[in-house]
């Protein structure tokens, strides 16, 4: 497998993070659709452990969409308040359980057109849903997973979109989620934004953007 900018070996980078990274399950705390949905919901703009301090109190409160549709808001801000962002979110999280509960017969969809029409779910959090619900593939993007991508020169594109498009173009599709996942950590574990860690980086050999760190 290789691509065109750089004749780099795609198969040795997927290798290498693969290496690096073998355990590759999402670290929000879920045990079906509905609560898995509230977590990647919930996550914008915050960390998967401080999700996860809030979701156990708030699915034994509210544990289904129907339930959580009729949540008293002020009550659901106070729990997720420590997330940042609480008002927006709860407003998200109780319109997208109206809908799942109007439109979806209470259960979360597959389709990513409909995931994406529930409030508070983008592209990025429909394709965390599918692949760890469902395990279809796709690509997750995110700051982190554009950057590593970038600088790896499997994509020049910047709008999240347009990366998901390309990088799904050179990905098989058995591997989307697990690159997904593996450029993701690299992205938070050496390739910061600033300052990367390059000289300690597995694929320092064969990056192209070794040494410069620039997104
Ligand atoms: S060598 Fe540096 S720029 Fe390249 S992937 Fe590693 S940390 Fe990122």
């Amino acid at each position: 497998m290789e691509y065109s900018k750089t004749n780099i070996s795609l198969s040795e980078i997927i290798k290498r993070l693969n290496a690096e990274y073998p355990d590759r399950e999402t670290l929000l705390i879920h045990t079906d659709p509905f609560q898995l949905m509230v977590a990647v919901s919930l996550s914008a703009q915050t960390t998967d452990a401080g999700v996860n301090k809030v979701t156990p109190e708030l699915f034994r409160r509210w544990p289904d969409p129907a339930a959580l549709a009729g949540a008293d808001a002020v009550e659901l801000e106070a729990l997720i308040h420590s997330l940042g962002f609480f008002r927006q979110k709860t407003c998200n999280l109780i319109a997208a359980a109206r809908r799942l509960v109007e439109e979806f017969g209470g259960k979360v969809p597959r389709e990513i057109n409909h995931l994406i029409s529930l409030p508070g779910i983008g592209r990025k959090s429909a394709n965390v849903i599918r692949a760890h619900v469902w395990n279809l593939p796709g690509i997750i993007v995110d700051t982190h997973f554009g950057r590593v991508c970038r600088r790896l020169g499997l994509t020049d594109a910047k709008d999240p979109e347009k990366v998901e498009r390309e990088i799904a173009a050179l990905i098989p599709e058995d591997l989307q989620i697990t690159f997904s996942m593996t450029a993701n950590f690299h992205g938070r574990r050496y390739c910061m934004s600033r300052k990367p860690n390059c000289a300690g980086c597995p694929l320092n050999d064969i990056c192209p953007k070794f040494g410069v760190g620039v997104g």
